[in-house]
């Protein structure tokens, strides 16, 4: 289960009724079971259920994380879509979500959306053993947002004839802690071509995914696949 840093006392951990209800009646725990806890920002336990607290055993490491830092830029995808690209893209190891709003974004979200993605996020990451949980941004401009990354940067386009994500990557013996990946995937109407060519002049290298065209939330799922074999295979 998730900790926040203000539940510890020394080694003791004080549970809150939720985490209680999930202990007790949904795992369905009892006094003296063994759990994990885990604070998102790369530490794990090893505890112990006494009470309303959980006393810490023992600190585990955790070998679950990518060994370079992804940057999903996505344009904002229609409906519920963009929920399932953040749980997806945390389970595969993504770093960071930067949604953007592109010309053809038909969607502008409102504040609570974000506070859903982080918690949708914090689950993902629990789930999948991630010693960290990704940040994800608060949506900005495209234009904006195209100036604010650095790295190897890539722009997914479905058509024009780009060469493949695959043979743009850096080699595997490149990818290090200091490697920075940046992905872009555009929404359901595609880029603009503006688009394209403002990515490019901001040194995006433009990059297919294949041959068949993707859907909006379809697409970062397959380059985060792609980047992720690519660095552990
Ligand atoms: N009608 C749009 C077009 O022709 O560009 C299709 C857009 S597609 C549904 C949504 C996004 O997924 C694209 O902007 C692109 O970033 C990504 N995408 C989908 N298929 C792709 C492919 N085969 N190669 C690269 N990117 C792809």
């Amino acid at each position: 289960i998730a900790i926040a840093p203000a539940q510890f006392q020394q080694d003791q951990i004080l549970l809150t009724p939720q985490q209680l209800h999930y202990l007790g009646r949904v795992l369905r725990l009892r006094e003296g079971d063994r759990f994990i806890a885990m604070d998102g920002m790369g530490k794990w336990w090893l505890t112990q259920l006494t009470g309303k607290q959980a006393q810490v055993l023992e600190t585990l490491s955790v070998t679950t994380e990518l060994p370079i830092t992804i940057t999903l830029m996505i344009a904002l995808p229609k409906g519920s879509g963009f929920d399932e690209v953040v749980r997806c893209c945390t389970e595969i190891g993504v770093t960071c979500i930067a949604p953007v709003i592109s010309d053809r974004t038909l969607l502008h979200p409102s504040p609570q959306k974000l506070e859903r993605w982080r918690r949708i996020a914090a689950e993902a990451a629990e789930q999948s053993e991630r010693a960290f949980v990704p940040t994800i941004l608060e949506p900005v401009a495209f234009r904006e947002a195209l100036s604010t990354v650095n790295g190897h940067k890539y722009i997914c386009e479905a058509r024009g004839n780009y060469p493949h994500l695959l043979n743009c990557l850096p080699n595997k013996g490149q990818m290090t802690n200091d490697s920075e990946l940046i992905i872009a995937t555009g929404p359901e109407g595609g880029w603009t071509e503006t688009e394209i060519a403002n990515a490019i002049a901001s040194g995006f290298q433009a990059v297919s995914l294949g041959r068949r065209v993707l859907r909006a939330i379809t697409a970062p799922i397959v380059a985060l696949s792609l980047v992720t074999a690519a660095c552990e295979v």
